[in-house]
C-alpha cells in the first residue's frame, strides 16, 4: 500500500522518512529526489534538521550500553542476518540504486550489492577473530582490549551509496558502536531500505538510525554533537574541512575518505593492450569514482600508439540507459554535475587543451567520454578532481619524470602502474604518494587491507584491523603481579 510516506521505485516500496530509535519519523518538510535515468521525480524525502539530528544521536546514545554489552558472537550473528537480508533483496536494492544514482544495473547486481552483503559478513567474521593481546612487564600483565567507543556519525556520498554506507556501518556495528547514518541527498533511498533490512534481522532499536536531509541543514548538528564519539565521512574536501572544523570543539575523532586525482603510469615496457583496458575502465560510473585514475601519464616513446589504441577502444563504449545490459556508461547523477564537468572541460580548452575524444555534453545528463591532451601540469584540469568521464594525457621520459608528475597534486588517494618489469614496479611504487597502488590491475580491494588517502585525499585508514582501531577505544589494562591481595 502506498501512502504519503512511501514511494514505489522499480516496484519496490520505500519509506521516505527517517529511521530513529526503531521508528519511522517524519519531518515538516521534504526535499525532492530525482532519478538520473529519466530525470523524473522519484518523490519527496524527509528533510531533517537539528531536531532530527539530536533525536537520532539521543537514540544512538540510549541504545549504546545494550549493544556494547551484547556478546561478540551475537553481534556477529545479527550482522550475518543483515547480510542475508541484503542478499534476499539484492535485485530490489540493485534496481533502486540504479534508479536513484544512475550507475549501471549490471554492476549493482554483480559487484556492488554482493559487496554490500560481504561488508557485513567480513566485519562479523573479523570481529570474532579480533585478538585480545596480553603481554608482560616485570611480572605485570598488560591486557589490550577493543572497547566499543559510542555513537558514531557516518556521512556518505552519492556515487556508491549503499556500498560506501555499509563499509562504515558494518565495522561500527561490529565494534559495538551505535550509528547515525546520513546518506547523500542525491541518493537517499537504499539507506532507508537498509534500515528495514537491519530491523528485520533483529538489530535492536536505536543501534542503527538513518537521518535524511541536506548536508548543509542536518550536518552541523550531527558533527558538533557532544555525545558523538566518532565521525566517519566520505565525500569532498570542502565538506571534510567544514566537518573537521565543526568536530574540532569536541576533538571528535574523524576518519575522512576524500577526493582524488590519481595517475595511471604507462611505461614503454607495459602490455599496451592491458594499459588501454585499465585506462578505459576509468570511465566506469561515468567517471564518478573517487579512485579513478584520471591522469594518464604515458611514456613518450609509446604515447602515439597508446593514444591510437585507446581512442579506438573508447569509441566502442556504449553510452545509454544504465538498466540496459549493453550499456557501458550511464548518465551522470544530476544537472549540476553535468554543468560542473562541462565547466572543467570548457576552461581546460580555453587554457589550450586539445580534445582527443569527446569534450562535450550528450543528451540530458550524459557527458561524452573525454580525453584531453596538451595540458599543463599546473592547470586546473590536471590538479582538480572533475568527478566525471574526463581524462587527461601527459607524456614523460623515464621514471623520475613519471614519479614527479604522478606525485605533483595535492591528492594521494591511489595510483596505478602499468609495466612489464617487476624491478621497475618495485622502484616506482616505493616512490608514489598514495593510499593504494595497483600494479597492472585496478580496483581490486580486499577488506582486510587498509584503505584511505594521503594528503588531501583523507585522514586515517579503514579496513580490517584499521576499522576496529578507529571505531573502538583501544585500552591497555595493567595488572600487578601476585594476584589480588594487599600490596603488603
Ligand atoms: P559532498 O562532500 O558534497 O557530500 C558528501 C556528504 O556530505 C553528503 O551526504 C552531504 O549531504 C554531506 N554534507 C554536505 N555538507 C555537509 C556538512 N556541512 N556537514 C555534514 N555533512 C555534509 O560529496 P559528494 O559530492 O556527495 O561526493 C563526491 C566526493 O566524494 C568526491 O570528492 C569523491 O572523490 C569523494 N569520494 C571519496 C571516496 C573515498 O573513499 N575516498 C569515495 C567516494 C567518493
Amino acid at each position: 500500500m502506498t501512502n504519503r510516506h512511501t514511494i514505489t521505485v522499480a516496484g519496490v516500496e520505500i519509506d521516505t522518512r527517517h529511521w530513529i530509535g526503531g521508528e519511522r519519523v517524519a519531518s515538516a518538510g521534504t526535499f525532492p529526489d530525482h532519478s538520473p535515468v529519466d530525470g523524473g521525480l522519484l518523490g519527496g524525502i524527509a528533510r531533517g534538521g537539528a531536531a532530527e539530528a539530536q533525536a537520532a544521536v539521543a537514540a544512538a546514545k540510549a541504545a549504546f550500553p545494550g549493544w556494547a554489552a551484547t556478546p561478540r558472537a551475537e553481534r556477529a550473528r545479527i550482522l550475518h542476518a543483515i547480510a542475508d537480508g541484503v542478499e534476499k533483496r539484492l535485485e530490489e536494492l540493485a534496481q533502486v540504486e540504479t534508479h536513484d544514482n544512475g550507475a549501471l544495473l549490471r554492476s549493482h547486481r554483480r559487484g556492488v550489492m554482493p559487496r554490500v552483503a560481504h561488508n557485513f559478513r567480513f566485519f562479523a567474521d573479523h570481529l570474532l577473530a579480533l585478538g585480545h593481546e596480553d603481554f608482560e612487564t616485570r611480572g605485570h600483565t598488560n591486557h589490550v582490549s577493543w572497547d566499543p567507543a559510542g555513537p558514531c556519525v557516518l556521512i556518505t556520498p552519492w556515487n556508491a551509496p549503499l556500498m560506501l554506507a555499509t563499509w562504515k556501518v558494518a565495522p561500527a556495528l561490529a565494534a559495538g558502536d551505535t550509528v547515525v547514518l546520513k546518506p547523500a541527498e542525491w541518493s537517499p533511498l537504499t539507506a532507508s531500505l537498509l534500515a528495514d533490512i537491519a530491523a528485520g534481522a533483529g538489530l535492536p532499536a536505536g543501534v542503527l538510525n538513518v537521518v535524511q536531509g541536506l548536508g548543509s541543514e542536518v550536518g552541523d548538528a550531527l558533527t558538533s554533537h557532544p555525545d558523538v564519539r566518532r565521525i566517519s565521512f566520505t565525500g569532498s574536501v570542502p565538506t571534510a574541512q567544514r566537518i573537521a572544523a565543526s568536530a574540532a570543539a569536541r576533538l571528535t575523532p574523524l576518519s575522512l575518505e576524500l577526493g582524488g586525482k590519481s595517475p595511471l603510469l604507462v611505461f614503454a615496457d607495459a602490455d599496451l593492450d592491458l594499459a588501454v583496458e585499465l585506462a578505459v575502465e576509468q570511465y566506469d560510473n561515468a567517471g564518478q569514482v573517487c579512485l579513478a585514475a584520471t591522469r594518464l601519464l604515458v611514456e613518450e616513446s609509446v604515447a602515439e600508439e597508446f593514444t591510437r589504441r585507446f581512442t579506438a577502444r573508447a569509441a566502442r563504449l556504449v553510452q545509454g540507459d544504465p538498466r540496459d545490459a549493453a550499456t557501458d556508461i550511464g548518465p551522470t547523477i544530476h544537472p549540476r554535475q553535468v554543468e560542473r564537468i562541462d565547466g572543467f572541460v570548457r576552461r581546460a580548452v580555453g587554457a589550450g587543451a586539445r580534445v582527443v575524444l569527446g569534450g562535450h555534453r550528450g543528451d540530458g545528463l550524459f557527458y561524452a567520454p573525454t580525453l584531453l591532451t596538451d595540458v599543463a601540469q599546473d592547470s586546473e584540469i590536471v590538479q582538480e578532481e572533475v568527478f566525471g568521464p574526463v581524462l587527461t594525457l601527459q607524456t614523460f621520459t623515464g621514471e623520475d619524470e613519471a614519479v614527479s608528475l604522478a606525485n605533483d597534486t595535492r591528492f594521494g588517494l591511489a595510483a596505478t602502474v602499468a609495466t612489464g618489469s617487476h624491478e621497475r614496479a618495485e622502484r616506482v611504487t616505493a616512490r608514489l604518494v598514495a593510499g593504494t597502488v595497483w600494479v597492472n590491475c585496478f580496483f581490486v580491494r580486499d577488506l582486510r587491507a587498509p584503505f584511505g588517502g594521503a594528503r588531501h585525499s583523507g585522514v586515517g585508514r579503514e579496513g580490517g584491523d584499521w576499522s576496529f582501531d578507529f571505531y573502538c577505544d583501544v585500552k591497555n589494562t595493567v595488572t600487578a603481579p601476585g594476584g589480588w591481595g594487599s600490596r603488603g
